[in-house]
């Protein structure tokens, strides 16, 4: 009989973060992206791994077919308070910062595939204003998705990226020029040589300096080298000047850096959730 149940990952580099097999969920995966992404490292590989991402999605569809967003909201919502960091009930009644924060990747590996999946998350994501959320996605193709996703990037504790390459980044220009008010642009980086010649001026027609994020291609320790481009940052953990950090109780590279996250938000505007 098959199991179902949700479960977050927390890996050294992002903390928590949920997963969803790639095959069935990233629908506007590139060729590029297929060969070089992180979920083809042995860590994502086991057995264990591999059906963990199947329970999720298997569960995410009984869900949605059940009740639809609302019901995986739920269930989600469950999940997000697994991600509080440990001292959240002290620091919240004695006033003070979490050691970490409460922060969730919508995927470390998946993407989002279709609208339902994307409503249940805006509908948990707007009920835990404290918690932040982002993700980068290549699900931009489809008009329908690409407004779904709009909207639940365009929370305030919500940040979303269009992540592109060489093979994609007409569209996902296209797209970020629809609601550039609302999102960010996330460049798979391959070396000089390999990366489209049209790729940084068409990026110089839209972004500012520093406003994209770059992950220069990378297997472990070795990446590509890193190109020097006004209106790109590169991301320091792929440099490796923020280190793997294996301690959950201290800021995870992702948590530390905090480029990709939303902006924080006062605490005095949100209700304290115990
Ligand atoms: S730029 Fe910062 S927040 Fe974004 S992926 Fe790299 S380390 Fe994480």
């Amino acid at each position: 009989m098959e199991e179902y149940g949700l479960e977050l990952t927390n890996n050294s580099k992002t903390s928590w973060a949920f997963s969803l097999p790639r095959s069935a969920t990233c629908v506007g995966a590139t060729e590029l992206c297929r060969n070089v992404c992180y979920g083809n490292g042995v860590r994502y590989q086991t057995a264990g791994q591999k059906e963990k991402r199947h329970r999720n999605l298997r569960t995410v569809e009984l869900l949605l077919s059940k009740g639809g967003p609302e019901l995986l909201a739920q269930n989600l919502l469950t999940l997000i308070d697994q991600a509080k960091p440990g001292d959240w009930l002290a620091a919240s009644v004695e006033g003070r910062k979490t050691m970490t924060p409460w922060s969730i990747g919508c995927h470390d590996v998946g993407d989002f595939h279709k609208i339902s999946y994307v409503n249940a998350w805006w509908i948990a994501a707007r009920q835990r204003p404290q918690c932040s959320f982002w993700f980068y996605t290549r699900s931009f193709a489809d008009k329908h998705l690409f407004d779904a996703m709009t909207e639940l990037a365009s929370l305030a504790n919500c940040r979303g990226w269009l992540s592109i390459d060489s093979e994609n980044f007409e569209s996902g220009l296209l797209a970020y020029a629809k609601r550039s008010d609302i999102w960010e642009l996330a460049l798979l980086q391959e070396s000089e040589d390999s990366l489209h010649e049209n790729l940084l001026p068409a990026l110089d027609a839209c972004a500012t300096v520093k406003q994209v994020v770059s992950f220069p291609l990378h297997r472990g320790r070795y990446h590509a080298p890193q190109i020097k481009h006004k209106n790109l940052f590169a991301c320091p953990a792929v440099l490796g000047s923020y280190k793997l950090e294996p301690d959950p109780r201290k800021p995870r590279p992702c948590q530390a850096c905090a480029f990709c996250l939303p902006a924080p938000r006062s605490t005095a505007s949100v209700e304290v959730q115990l």
